[in-house]
């Protein structure tokens, strides 16, 4: 009898919720509906504007009344659907027209112009994205109410614009008129615009304006182990060995990833102030931290230089035996065969250990459809998915 009254509840419950539920949808519907009519009499719809192939459908934004930023949104949205597609013309009208209203609030009108440039970058109008942008930066300088978030991608935007244009000169004098927000990303790109602008000058010759920039890289960001690279560079170039050096050790400090593309001419110079034991040291150093063999060879061949063979042959072997490469064991072969020197068993050993380890690296099969490498066989390949692609690696 109880179990019966509350299995009724449950049922008398249940019909409620769904009376409400059908309520609730009815009233839902029913606005639903309403917006949609409204929204005809006043806006043609984005489906509308998508499917229709006459363009002046586009052109119907400049009769409607009022446009609320809402809206603004929706149509930027649009429009970036249009781009993305490929329609720049479509984007750009429908941007232009919205762009030509003159009731949209300072924030919508920031980002239409924002949208319009971007339109104008797609398309090459390279001028006219130009002028849209440096309006926008001149705008979120003076207006205390500007949206920064509008006003940063401006600034990217156009640094971008003369980064593709090689155009360096324009990047820095909207840094030094303080037009450019300041932000992580965009302080190193200003730094390689200085570097870059220090370069042509030296190219040139002009040794003094190198500096300048080269100085005004390291001001903003300091941080630029290029900007130092250039400076050892200039110095090398001077007959100033001993201050391209200084230069070289600087950079490396800052990053030590600019070790191998200055390896040559920071060893160089150290030749020419003969100081081996610095370079040595610095060698070792940068070896120990990362491990690039060609850090390695350099130092084996610096010993070699001085007669200290055996001294390079044990540093090889018991580094090699560590980080095996194939490089590394070139090294080794070279020096051997051109030195003349004579191994012993236990050193024959440790060879014998590295190139075994060299062997165990390397993958037996690869794929000649995709390149995947593998050390056991697949008849279809777990990258691209190809059938019986994979074979013998050697
Ligand atoms: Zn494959």
């Amino acid at each position: 009898m109880n179990h019966l009254l509350e299995s009724n509840s449950l049922v008398f419950i249940l019909l409620i919720i769904a009376i409400a539920c059908g309520w609730l949808l009815g009233r839902f519907q029913g606005q639903r509906f309403s917006l949609k009519r409204s929204a005809r009499n006043t806006l043609p719809s984005i489906d509308f504007l998508l499917a229709e192939r006459n363009d002046k459908a586009l052109d119907r934004l400049l009769d409607i009344e009022e446009i609320s930023d809402d809206v603004v949104e929706l149509y930027l949205n649009l429009g970036r659907i249009f781009r993305d597609q490929g329609q720049t013309e479509k984007a750009i009208q429908l941007h232009q027209n919205l762009f030509a209203r003159t009731d949209l609030s300072f924030s919508a009108q920031q980002n239409v112009e924002l949208e319009l440039a971007t339109d104008f970058l797609k398309a090459g109008l390279l001028d006219r994205a130009e002028r849209l942008l440096l309006d926008l930066l001149q705008e979120g300088g003076k207006s205390r109410n500007s949206s920064t978030q509008s006003r940063k991608r401006a600034a990217c935007l156009i640094v971008q614009l003369y980064e593709e244009g090689r155009d360096w000169l324009p990047i820095l004098e909207l840094y030094n008129n303080s037009k450019l927000p300041e932000l992580s990303d965009l302080t190193v790109r200003i730094a390689q615009a200085a570097c870059e602008q220090a370069q042509e000058e030296f190219k040139q010759g002009n040794f003094l304006e190198s500096h300048k920039y080269l100085k005004q890289a390291l001001k903003i960001n300091p941080l630029c182990a290029r900007a130092n690279v250039i400076f050892a560079e200039v110095a090398a170039s001077q007959g100033e060995p001993k201050e391209a050096v200084r230069c070289y050790l600087k950079a490396i400090k800052q990053d030590p990833h600019v070790m191998l593309p200055i390896l040559p001419g920071m060893v160089e110079s150290f030749n020419k102030i003969n100081d081996y034991q610095e370079l040595d040291k610095q060698l070792a150093q940068h070896w120990q931290g990362h491990h690039r063999v060609e850090v390695l060879v350099e130092r084996v061949r610096l010993l070699v230089k001085q007669g200290k063979q055996q001294q390079a042959i044990e540093i090889l072997l018991s580094e090699l035996l560590m980080h095996p490469s194939n490089q590394g064991f070139f090294a080794l072969v070279e020096v051997v065969v051109d030195e003349k020197v004579v191994l012993n068993t236990s050193q024959l050993m440790v060879v014998y250990d590295i190139l075994r380890r060299i062997i165990e690296t390397e993958h037996k099969y690869v794929c000649r459809s995709c390149g995947f490498k593998a050390n056991e066989h697949y008849w279809r390949c777990p990258s691209c998915k190809n059938w019986a692609s994979i074979s013998a690696a050697h």
